[in-house]
């Protein structure tokens, strides 16, 4: 699915290709999805002592790089930019490169973020004019260097900008409607593909359709508000997927991803269920935390320069009432979904994951299924297997809000 739409992409990308030139005549217009400037290819060369990448773009544009550590990565800052590359771009590199990433991190800029070997130096970060029949280039030359001169490198640069604060939006959060807030959650987004089945398709593009299915039922049903984390493909950090659902004062909030087992790690299928808790359930939810938490360090965030929030969840889970409703509507969703859709052999399971740990409101994370899996792919992209699981979830969601307003608990809007 992705694979067509990445080739449809391509596609238009080559036929704009005359127009674009010709445009660039008549000066800057406005931006549309189709007249970003275009990244076409990316080429590495060099060692393990110094390693050039190239980037082929359809025009000049303006970077600005900075090094993060722990681990080691350099990040390149752009305007948007349409990547028109492979979906294997990146997966593996060359020289100090292990492996990068690129695409949104906000509305209007976008990132590379370079994984490293080892600590590295930037020894120019330039982009070419292009000339005669050759496209601009960005350019990127890196040097090996001990770790203390990249610290101190580390040390010297601005820190990271920061990415967009989506939850400001909203700042307020108060609305005429008294009806509850339900907060979906679809994982990843932007830079960050979350899982990669083999066919192409990506947990982000996976989760955020679902997520969109499951917001137009709950719309429809009318019962209860419903606003989403992201509506599109863009980057929004852990914090800010928290801080969002607070500021909305939301009733529950559910995070949606799918899973996968990378290869020669044996096969596991079905849909599994997550809270939060301080040790984890066992060790494939431990894994699974781990991988999940590491969304911002995916899209070259500093980390470093944050608190350690995991801390914070040891505080937070003495804060039983939530924890009690995350476990019943985890168990309540269990439930719904046996009855449509294949569950993991053990679907409850908890770890400490950064996203679940608003200490006010309950909260789930879904991982609907496997990508790794055929039969879990086939159901994930399948029309029929969406709707009927969208309604599980909206079921459970039902008895959880009802039960739970019945029962004299908060409600929406108080803290
Ligand atoms: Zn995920």
């Amino acid at each position: 699915m992705l694979f067509r739409a990445l080739n449809a992409a391509v596609a238009v990308g080559v036929v704009l290709l005359g127009f674009a030139g010709s445009a660039g005549a008549t000066g800057p217009q406005t931006r549309t999805v189709n007249n970003y400037p275009t990244a076409r290819e990316v080429r590495l060369a060099g060692d393990d002592g110094q390693t050039r990448l190239v980037v082929d773009l359809s025009e000049k544009i303006d970077i600005r790089t900075f090094t993060l550590a722990n681990p080691y990565r350099v990040v390149i800052d752009m305007p948007q930019v349409a990547f028109q590359l492979s979906s294997k771009t990146g997966e593996t590199g060359r020289g100090l490169i292990k492996a990068f990433r690129f695409g949104l991190v906000m509305q209007g800029g976008s990132r590379m973020v370079i994984d490293l070997a080892r600590p590295a130096r930037v020894e120019k970060a330039v982009v070419l004019e292009g000339v005669n029949d050759q496209p601009a280039r960005l350019v990127l030359d890196l040097s090996a260097v001990e770790r203390d001169a990249f610290m101190r490198t580390i040390a010297l640069e601005n820190r990271a900008p920061e990415v967009a604060h989506r939850s400001e939006r909203h700042a307020d959060g108060k609305s005429e409607d008294a009806r509850p807030l339900v907060v979906i959650d679809p994982g990843h987004g932007g830079i960050d593909n979350g899982t990669k089945a083999s066919s192409g398709e990506t947990e982000k593009a996976l989760v955020l359709e679902f997520g969109l299915l499951l917001r137009d039922k709950i719309e429809k049903a009318g019962k209860y508000r419903v606003v989403m984390t992201r509506t599109d493909d863009s980057f929004v950090t852990l914090a800010d997927r928290v801080n969002f659902a607070r500021s909305h004062h939301a009733a529950l909030f559910i995070s949606i991803h799918a899973d996968a087992l990378a290869r020669g790690e044996g096969d596991a299928q079905g849909a599994t269920i997550y809270t939060l808790s301080e040790t984890a359930s066992d060790s494939t939810a431990a894994r699974l935390a781990e991988s999940e938490n590491r969304a911002d360090v995916i899209a070259g965030l500093d980390l470093s320069a944050e608190p350690d929030d995991v801390a914070d969840i040891l505080i937070d889970l003495a804060r039983r009432e939530t924890k009690t409703f995350s476990v019943q509507f985890a168990r309540s969703l269990a439930g719904e979904m046996r009855n449509v859709a294949r569950l993991h052999k053990d679907p409850l399971k908890s770890a400490g994951f950064r996203v679940l740990k608003a200490p006010d409101i309950p909260s789930v994370l879904v991982e609907l299924g496997y990508v790794s899996n055929r039969r879990d792919l086939k159901s994930l992209t399948s029309d029929t297997w969406r709707e009927r699981t969208a309604d599980a979830l909206k079921r459970a969601i039902d008895n959880f809000v009802t039960t739970r307003l019945a029962g004299g608990a908060r409600t929406a809007g108080q803290h």
